[in-house]
């Protein structure tokens, strides 16, 4: 079972930050692992210094979890590869590709991808630690949240803050049972 979610496309369209959003089946998927684990992200492409940041401070923003560290290597279990790529005709700033094991709810694969085309425009070194915050959270098995205060998690559909939530914190720890 293959799913894409994308989400926090944005583009300036005169003067106007219109943020893309794209509608996220996610279905239940959680690493195979007790807590506490290691989550291993593999940087494949990513060289952009925003992303590379973005990249460090979302991986130990995740760590702050009571189930689980995200460190950056190659080597480890529960890998999740991140990609660099050049879009400009694509609205996407960032997505995660999840592979799961059929039936079983668990992750057998995961990637996440960040698309630089807009970056040296309109957006903060915040925006994209946001946007690999998010798509990290994907790759850890959580979905979406909404909440009035956008800026208080990376982990709404829209461009939201930099970091994780309290809530998201104990979400992931009730999905693995940490
Ligand atoms: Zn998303």
């Amino acid at each position: 079972m293959r799913r894409l979610v994308g989400i926090t496309g944005a583009v300036a369209l005169a003067a106007a930050l219109v943020a893309s959003v794209s509608a996220a089946t996610y279905l239940p998927n959680k690493w195979r692992a007790n807590p506490p684990f290691t989550v291993t992200m593999v940087n494949v492409s990513v060289t952009r210094p925003e992303l590379v940041i973005g990249l460090q401070q979302a991986a130990a923003a995740w760590s702050a979890s009571s189930v689980l560290d995200v460190v950056i290597g190659g080597k480890g279990n529960n890998k999740v590869q991140a990609y660099e790529v050049n879009l400009p005709s694509q609205q996407l700033i960032g997505w995660a590709d999840i592979q799961g094991v059929a039936g079983k709810g668990y992750i057998k694969t995961a990637a996440v991808t960040f698309n630089d085309a807009y970056i040296g425009t309109i957006f903060t070194q915040d925006y994209y630690t946001g946007i690999v915050c998010h798509e990290i959270g994907h790759a850890l098995g959580l979905d979406h949240v909404e909440t009035p205060d956008p800026e208080s998690t990376c982990m709404t559909p829209g461009p939201s803050g930099p970091n994780p939530s309290a809530q998201d914190f104990i979400n992931l720890a009730a999905l693995y049972g940490g």
